[in-house]
């Protein structure tokens, strides 16, 4: 068993440490007080190919593995859980129009999206299909070569900023979840709007809206996969999804702990640094734990879905451990910061709000319990 990073890995890892340090850590605190969608950095993601790994050459892709978006997502997170979500959000429609795209959806969508020109969504959730995805209302009907499309969509990352959404609809309710499919909307279509942006308590730069599908026309050419695979494919875009978000959490906990042995460094009471203090170091000790085991958890899965080999447990369990690590860690750092963990001038304040979404979307802790144990007792 290794546990080494290759050469490419390492590169990554030192070219999106050099982006954030150049592009992503002067901007985080103010896009996340003044709620600002950074779309330039998204843009310059692109430009720079992080948008493109995974991906092949054929599609502008920049060839790749699931490691190094895993580097690229924790990495972005130590300085800005809003970016990591924009970009782990973005990653999943990606993945399905590559993995269930035809040729010509392929050729259409994926250059300009791994390119970093268009923004993708995932559209799930609605106001009654929270953790029971299998509550969709959204209907879809064929009528001569078009899908007419009709219902609400809810907390929708990148909603209102993204160029395409996947849209999961039901296109015959008396079938349940096989009867769900998945479609391919673009931005622009008529009779598709953005209602309510949500004012959040945390990942405050990402837009989380709302999506209003009132009689959308789309070619029947946009659907994605097989008419009755919707489920499947979001159950698969959510095994993968869990990855990055596992990856964000890592990089959050990762992020406050270098924050916080910064500050306890420089910080003197009694006459000497806060960092000399056995209780505080046992503190960095147990958050240390944590991040270490969160780190082969999220490494673990990575390397799963690059080895081809199921990973839907060990996803749920990486993101079950590493977002409830993320909320230890940085509630902890807050209070090692004392009186200047609470307050904005500091990042603390902001890491542990960002922290919080992740035992939330994409699957709550407990629908990651029940994803686990639906694996361990099969
Ligand atoms: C900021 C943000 C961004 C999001 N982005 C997206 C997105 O891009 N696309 C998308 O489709 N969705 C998105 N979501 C939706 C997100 O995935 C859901 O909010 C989440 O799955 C929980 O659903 P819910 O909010 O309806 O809570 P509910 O399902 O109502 O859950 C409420 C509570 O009950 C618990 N619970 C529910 N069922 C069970 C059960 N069977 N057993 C035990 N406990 C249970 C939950 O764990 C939770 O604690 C986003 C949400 C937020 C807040």
């Amino acid at each position: 068993m290794k546990f080494d990073f290759t050469r490419e890995h390492l590169m990554v890892r030192q070219a999106i440490k050099e982006f954030v340090d150049n592009e992503i850590s002067p901007i985080s605190a103010d896009i996340d007080k003044t709620q600002r969608f950074p779309r330039e950095i998204f843009e310059k993601l692109g430009k720079f190919g992080f948008c493109a790994i995974g991906f092949p050459k054929e599609y502008d892709g920049a060839e790749g593995d699931e490691i190094s978006k895993t580097i690229v997502l924790e990495e972005i997170a130590k300085k800005s859980g809003s970016i990591s979500a924009i970009l782990s959000v973005h990653y999943l429609p990606v993945n399905l129009i590559f993995k269930f795209g035809t040729e010509a959806q392929r050729k259409k969508y994926l250059p300009k999206m791994v390119r970093g020109q268009w923004l993708g969504a995932f559209a799930l959730t609605e106001p009654n299909a929270g953790s029971d995805a299998s509550n969709v209302q959204t209907t879809a009907v064929l009528y001569e070569d078009e899908y007419i499309l009709n219902g609400t969509k809810c907390f929708i990352t990148n909603g209102g900023e993204a160029d395409v959404y996947v849209i999961l609809a039901m296109t015959d309710k008396s079938k349940g979840t096989r009867g769900m499919s998945a479609f391919l909307v673009e931005k622009d279509t008529p009779g598709f709007t953005i209602g309510k942006i949500e004012d959040k308590m945390g990942i405050r730069a990402s837009s989380t809206a709302e999506l209003i599908l009132e009689n959308v026309k789309i070619p029947k050419e946009n659907l994605l996969g097989k008419i009755g695979e919707g489920f499947k494919i979001a159950m698969v875009g959510l095994d993968g999804g869990r990855i990055g978000i596992s990856a964000q959490s890592l990089g959050i906990a990762e992020g406050a702990m270098e924050e916080t042995i910064k500050y306890l460094k420089e910080r003197a009471q009694f006459g000497k640094p806060l960092i000399k203090f056995q209780g505080l170091q046992w503190y960095l000790a147990e958050m240390e734990a944590k991040i270490d085991a969160s780190r082969l958890l999220v490494y673990k899965v990575s390397y799963l879905k690059d080895s081809g080999k199921p990973f839907t447990k060990e996803a749920a369990v990486a993101k079950l451990f590493a977002s409830e690590t993320a909320m230890f860690v940085t509630h902890k750092a807050v209070q090692l910061h004392g009186g200047y963990g609470f307050m904005t001038d500091y990042p603390l304040e902001r890491m542990m709000r960002d922290a919080k979404i992740t035992e939330i979307y994409e699957g709550t802790s407990e629908v990651m319990k029940i994803v686990i144990a639906s694996q361990i007792i099969k």
